[in-house]
This record gives C-alpha cells, structure tokens and sequence, in this order.
C-alpha cells in the first residue's frame, strides 16, 4: 500500500499598520512595556465600539491580489466566540463566510521547478492578547500583555495541495517573501508576526482510501515547520502500518523533544457560533478601488526572478539571490542605472564584496552606506584600469565608512595605478641594473624569474602598478640585448 502526505497550511501575518485594526492605538508595540498600547476599544471594554482601519483593508486586499485571488465585490466581519484569557471581549471580530479574498494561488519554486499551491481564502481579523507564562515565589501565573490585543491579522488558508515537509517550508518561505515585497508584514515568525498552522494526512496514491488529519500548532521557525511536519508525517504512516485509528486532533510541537503531542479534539465552526458583527459595516467594492490598489503594487519575486534572468543575462541562481528581497533588487537595478553591459559584473559585486560586508556588519543594504551610484563607481574605476580590483575592494569598505566617493578617495590617497608608461620603463629600468642575477637567470631560460622582478616593480611603486603594462614593458625591455 503507497502512501501519500497530503498537507494544507493557515498561516496568520500581522499587517505593518501604524495603528491597530478597530481602534487608533499604536499597532507598534515591539518593546513597549506590557499594557501600555491600549484603549477601551482593544481591550474589549463593554459600550465602546470598533471603527474598521482602512489601511488594514487595503493591506488584505493587496494580499489577495498578489496571490491571485479574486476580490469579492461584498465582504463583512463576523464573531467568532469563545472564552479564553487572551481574549477578554469573549470573542474575536473575524471574517467566516465572505472574506476579503478567495481562490487565488501562489506558484513558487522546489529545486528548481515550479509548484503551484490554490490559496483557498485570505481574510482579516483581529489578533489576540499575549499570554506569559511565570512562575513567581513558587507559584505559576498567566500575565497577560494587551499591547497584542486588535493588532491587524491576516489569515491566508491553502488548500491541501502540499505533498512533502520540505515542500511547506518553501512554499512558506515564498508567501513570507511576497508579504515583504508588498511592504503589508515584516513577516518575522521569531517575534510572532508570521504564524503557521499544519494540517497534514496521509491517502493511498489511487486516493482510495485516506485517514484523519491532525493540525499542528506551536511552530515559531520555517525549521520547526519542516521538521514538526516530518515527525508527523513517520507518526501517521508508523500508525497505518500497525492497523491503528487515527483520530483528527489538534497537536502541539515540542521544540526542545521534537515531537508532537495530543492537545485537543478538533473544534468545528459550530463550536465558535458565528455571527455578523453588528457593530461594523459591511464592506463594498468598486472597479475603481481595485483598480487603484493594483496600481500601488510592485512588482512580485517570481516575475522580477525571471526578469533579471532574461534582461541582465544571469543565472537562475545569482537572479534568486539578487531578488530574496525587494531592497536589494532595487539596489542592483539603480546600479545598472539602464546600461546593461556592466549588469553582470555588477552582480558579481553585490553576490560577493557587498554581501560579505552585509554580513561581517550585520547590516541591511540600506544600512550599509554605499549609495548605488557610488558602486558603479567603483566598478568603472577598476574598468577603466585606474585600481586594480584588489584596491577596489579595500575602497568598498572605505566608502561604506566614509561615504565619500571612490573617485575621490582615489585622487585624495592617491591610488591610481600607474599605467603611464614613461614611469612604468624608468622603473624598469632600474630594477634591471639593481638586479643583475635575476636578468641572468631570466635570459638563461628561467622564465620564472620575471615574476620577481615584476614584484620589484611594483614595490617600487607602492603597489600600484597596473599588472598588464607593467609585464607588457618588463618583458621588452628584457628582450632587448644586453648594452
Ligand atoms: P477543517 O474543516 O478541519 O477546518 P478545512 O477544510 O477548513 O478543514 O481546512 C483547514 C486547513 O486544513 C486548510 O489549510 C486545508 O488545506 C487543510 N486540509 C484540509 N483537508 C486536509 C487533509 N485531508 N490533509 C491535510 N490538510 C488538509
Ligand atoms: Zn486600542
Ligand atoms: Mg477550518
């Protein structure tokens, strides 16, 4: 009997709104100490009432529209209700039957080959407060932390179209870039602002026969994605294989034993008693508001991807690396500047000096203090001759700490190479009478020797000899016969 592992995702994003989605508390909590980004309304006080963050709808719709969706032209919020402390409204203002988004897609990458995953909606709802847990003079304690509570959320639920572990963590990955090219969600899943749920189960191949699913909560890394996944999936088959029942359940990720365990039965819809919520509006759509947010996208990974491949000449993976985030996409474009010739090369500098500066800094590309002007400065200089690369790369680093433009970093520590080759043959010249025996051994058949005297050269020119010349001119003048 062949099994197959079917695995479908809800994956929650809080939205980069400078206020939270019903009330004009500050969404940007990061850091602040615990309740101070609160007001009757995100802390579910009885008699105040919501007002619908416009910027939070538009953030979701983009969203929708970037995946593929189609925008319903009505949509609404709803109730869902349950008790819980993270929630002391006693209920969540969600969307359940008509969501902002529905039947979109999103197609991305896996070793190379495209997948296409159905997305089947993205709504938007209210995020929870923060629950910490402490144990204080012995005793254990729930705190908890409204800053969290009403911060936008978007949920965006696949359908069950994933066939591996591997397959989650990247398309995860993708939906995480998309969300950051559209600037809607800083899509951090260490700190929170980017949540998975796991839904996987196991059918024969032929779809015969296929068992209970179980949905996998508490993953805060792609890693634990991936892994609590693989667990999973070997927990199942290992299940089937000695004839047991599985039952559909919720399971919890132990990060520190890498497993999962029994949480709670699965809840359904009715659970929750859905209903409108009466305290909002609905919300209605016109060509025209659609139209006006298409506009105000960029343009997604995957298309630039295939771009930077057909207009600069890269390979599949130098274009990927040049296009994982939007900032530097856009650097490597503004230091193209529309003169295609130097694209390669100049993404040979970003792939290799640039990113191992980001690196060794901890930097991001904004950061960095070398302006893209200021690149493609330095890569004509090494062009045109003035530097060797070897100087370029030392002036990279002297532009990211000074900010001043190579060309002037050049002219003021004077590093030109010397090209001019009146100068180069005066050196030469020299050298020759200061080192007899390596000419002799030169013009006795050790040709090794000329690598000595080239050094020479260069020595006596504080390094700075262009290397071409300066061997063009050495290799005449020990052709000439001795005087
Ligand atoms: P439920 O009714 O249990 O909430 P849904 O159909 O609403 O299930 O789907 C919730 C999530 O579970 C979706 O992401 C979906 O892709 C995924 N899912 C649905 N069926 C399966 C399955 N058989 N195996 C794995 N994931 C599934
Ligand atoms: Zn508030
Ligand atoms: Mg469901």
């Amino acid at each position: 009997m062949e099994l197959e592992t079917v695995i479908g995702l809800e994956v929650h994003a809080q939205l980069l709104t400078q206020s939270k989605m019903f009330c004009g508390c500050s969404a940007d909590y990061a850091g602040a100490p615990p309740n101070t980004h609160v007001c009757p309304v995100c802390l579910g006080l009885p008699g105040s009432l919501p007002v619908i963050n416009r910027r939070a709808v538009e953030m979701t719709v983009m969203t929708g529209l970037a995946l593929g969706c189609r925008i319903p032209p009505y949509s609404k919020f709803d109730r869902k209700n349950y008790m819980y402390p993270d929630l002391p409204k006693g209920y969540q203002i969600s969307q359940y039957d008509l969501p902002l988004c529905v039947d979109g897609m999103l197609e991305f990458l896996v070793n190379g080959q495209r997948r296409r995953v159905r997305i089947r909606r993205v709504h938007l709802e209210e995020d929870t407060a923060r629950l910490i847990h402490r144990t204080i003079g012995g005793e254990s304690y729930s705190l908890i932390d409204m800053n969290r509570s009403g911060v936008p959320l978007i949920e965006i639920v696949t359908e069950p179209d994933l066939r591996s572990p591997e397959e989650a963590r990247l398309f995860l990955m993708a939906l995480r870039q998309v969300l950051r090219y559209l600037g809607v969600s800083t899509g951090n899943m260490e700190e929170g602002a980017f949540r998975c749920d796991a839904n996987i189960s196991q059918r024969t191949r032929d779809g015969q026969r296929q068992w209970p699913k179980s949905e996998i909560k508490n993953l805060n890394s792609f890693r634990s994605v991936e892994r609590a996944l693989t667990y999973e999936e070997a927990r199942q088959r290992a299940a089937i294989g000695r004839g047991e029942q599985l039952v559909q359940e919720t399971r919890g990720w132990l990060e520190e034993r890498e497993i999962t365990v029994t949480q709670r039965a699965k809840e359904y819809p009715d659970d929750y008693r859905y209903f409108p919520e009466p305290d909002l509006p609905p919300i209605f759509w016109t060509e025209d508001d659609l139209a006006r947010i298409r506009a105000a996208m960029p343009e997604l990974p995957l298309p630039r991807w295939e771009r930077f491949q057909a207009d600069y000449g890269l390979g599949p993976q130098e274009a990927a690396l040049l296009t994982e985030e939007r900032a530097i996409a856009d650097y490597f474009e503004a230091c193209v500047a529309g003169d295609r010739t130097q694209a390669r090369e100049i993404a040979n500098w970003i792939t290799g000096e640039l990113f191992a500066l980001l690196r060794e800094r901890g930097r991001s590309i904004s950061e960095v203090g070398v302006q893209p002007r200021q690149l493609r400065q330095l890569i004509d200089l090494v062009r045109r001759g003035t530097i060797s690369t070897l100087t370029a790369k030392e002036l990279l680093v002297a532009v990211s700490e000074t900010g001043i433009d190579p060309e002037v970093l050049v002219a003021e520590r004077g590093l030109a190479q010397v090209s001019d080759e009146a100068q180069l043959r005066e050196v030469v010249e020299r050298v020759l009478t200061e080192n007899p025996k390596a000419v002799a051994d030169y013009r006795k058949g050790k040709t090794a020797a000329i690598g000595f005297l080239l050094g020479q050269v260069n020595r006596a020119l504080g390094g700075r000899a262009n290397p071409a010349v300066a061997r063009r001119i050495l290799e005449e003048a020990l052709r000439q016969p001795v005087e």
